[in-house]
């Protein structure tokens, strides 16, 4: 059963071990006790629907609290301290295309707007209620989860658009193939979300980032139905499917999507590396990234996320041990952890692997061959219940990320975390910040930045740390011409950036394009941009 409040099932926990607990202590203060608001009072608060009846719309209230946010951090304050005020008016499941046209025309009619929802793990706010103007009406895709078609002489298959992760790769596991699309949300998180959004998986450095595996769909739009074709490539004009690609909701709901699979590797594993510093550190993964090795994933952790794992790995002991190994050959505190993947078969992994080996040594980097990089690999997805954990214990998590070319990756890296860390020095609080580069690219990578605070007694406070902090990191990014997220999208969260990647004539065609699609704006109104 999904967790109202919080991330993943209810079965699930990452505990904190005790001496990681002192760890934060030490670093960012001993924190308050507080309890989250019970689930009935939350319940309490959702207001009565104002939609018309319709036999595909329901409006019990749980429902509703289930739909009315995402993971953000300010989803959380709101869902957790009760801060929410904004519910969605009613939540329909569809269960065919007709069943989305029927409620696109519904919307249109009664003038709803529609929220169509994935698997809930958006982090930007891409899901919140307006408050004002139109009721909400969310539309939940979960029963759109099937293989429709698998086609094995082009290596493609079409999925509904509100199949999750486990569901999606299960389905292809059967008949002999991956997609490879490993978010750290896929537990949850959904085909149709993850194209709207451009997501991210984890070893995009092999099977790709979300763009070069759609290709073709079908989505519903006020305007009526837009299919793509299904060619592996075209010169005719511009490629619709990255219009589709970030839309946001804003253009219409994908119902399904034809996929580039792969066959099943035959092998992969994942190993671990060290330098002496971050510099060292990411000069070697440049290299490695501009040789074109034939690896899956590569995540180079700064020194202060790197001491963060082994805290907060449980493993004291071998912790211990691995430092004591990694002193005698000279890396202190600042060293930093690689992991790295290799996906495909023996001879390409046994051949990638001796040239990264190469590069590794060359920048006086260490080998880890055995547990850290399968360890990791066993938790990826267990890691973010550790945001329940810590929030449990008093403490508010989030991230946020950019990319960059390499020529601007340290300099900017240097004024972000900065930025964090002294984000609350008005207050004399401390931030645990950190951060990693992975999905490499020749040209530069993505910059991963996470932190951590106090909750404050009053939730007000807490969200104000976040503001501040979020507010201060997003200006140094735009300030260094990073882009405002390389995965995450846009939402609300980062619309106030939007411009400065865009800039004024690609805000007005983003615009226009929306206001053709949807007149009377009733798709996702207030995600993305403003269109008034
Ligand atoms: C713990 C955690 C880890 C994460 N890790 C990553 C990561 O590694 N990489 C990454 O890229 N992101 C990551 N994210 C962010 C998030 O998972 C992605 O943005 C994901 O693509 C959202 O998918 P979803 O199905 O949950 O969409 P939702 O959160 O349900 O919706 C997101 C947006 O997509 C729209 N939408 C959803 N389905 C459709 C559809 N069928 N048609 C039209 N619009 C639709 C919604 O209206 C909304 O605007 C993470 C989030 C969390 C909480």
């Amino acid at each position: 059963m999904k967790r109202i409040q919080g991330w993943g099932n209810k079965e699930t926990d990452y505990p904190v071990p005790e001496p990681a607990r002192d760890y934060l202590e030490k670093v960012v203060g001993k924190p308050l006790h507080l309890n989250n608001i019970p689930i009935k009072d939350l319940l309490k608060k959702v207001p009565d629907a104002q939609l018309p009846a319709h036999s595909l719309i329901l409006t019990e209230s749980e429902d509703r609290l289930r739909h009315a946010r995402g993971q953000s951090l300010n989803d959380w304050v709101d869902i957790c301290d009760g801060l929410v005020d904004t519910f969605p008016d009613g939540v329909a499941y569809p269960k065919s295309n007709e069943d989305v046209r029927e409620l696109i025309k519904y919307a249109s009619k009664n003038q709803v707007n529609l929220v169509p929802y994935g698997g809930g793990s958006s982090v930007v706010g891409h899901l919140t209620p307006p408050g004002e103007g139109l009721p909400t009406l969310s539309v939940d895709l979960k029963h759109l989860n099937q293989l429709r078609e698998l086609n094995e002489e082009s290596l493609e298959a079409t999925f509904g658009a509100g199949v999750s992760g486990p569901q999606l790769e299960e389905q292809l596991k059967k008949r002999g193939y991956i997609l490879g699309h490993f978010p750290q949300s896929w537990e949850y998180s959904t085909l149709g979300g993850w194209i709207v959004t451009r997501s991210v998986g984890q070893q995009s450095y092999h099977y790709g980032r979300i763009e070069p595996l759609f290709v073709s769909g079908h989505t519903e739009t006020p305007s009526g139905p837009l299919i793509l074709p299904r060619v592996p490539k075209s010169a005719a004009g511009p490629d619709l499917r990255h219009i589709l690609l970030g839309s946001e909701a804003r253009l219409g709901i994908l119902t399904s999507a034809t996929m580039r699979i792969r066959r099943l590797p035959a092998e992969e594993h994942f190993y671990a590396a060290f330098f002496p510093d971050f510099e060292i550190g990411a000069q070697a993964v440049r290299e490695i990234a501009q040789a074109e090795l034939q690896l899956s994933m590569l995540r180079l952790s700064d020194a202060m996320e790197t001491e963060t794992t082994f805290q907060l790995s449980g493993e004291e002991k071998l912790v211990n041990l691995a430092k004591k190994g990694l002193r005698l050959f000279g890396q202190g505190n600042d060293r930093c952890m690689l992991i790295y993947g290799l996906t495909g078969d023996h001879a390409t992994n046994q051949l990638a692997d001796r040239q990264l080996a190469h590069i590794v040594r060359s920048h006086h980097g260490i080998m880890v061959k055995f547990y850290l990089g399968e360890a990791w690999m066993e938790k990826r997805f267990l890691t973010p219940y550790l945001r329940n954990t810590l929030w449990n214990l008093g403490y508010a998590l989030d991230t946020l990320e950019t990319a960059l070319p390499w020529d601007k990756i340290k300099e900017t890296r240097k004024d972000v975390l900065n930025a964090i860390e002294h984000g609350l020095e008005d207050e004399n609080e401390p931030v645990l910040v950190f951060s990693h580069i992975s999905h490499i690219y020749t040209n530069g990578g993505s910059l991963y930045i996470t932190y951590l605070y106090r909750r404050a007694q009053d939730p007000h406070q807490t969200l104000e740390r976040w503001k501040k902090i979020k507010t201060s990191a997003s200006k140094t990014i735009v300030a260094h011409g990073g882009t405002i997220t390389h995965q995450h999208g846009v939402g609300i969260d980062h619309k106030d950036y939007l411009a400065a990647e865009k800039g004024a004539l690609g805000m007005q065609m983003i615009k226009d394009l929306i206001n053709n699609v949807d007149p009377e704006q009733i798709m996702n109104a207030g995600k993305l941009i403003d269109i008034n």
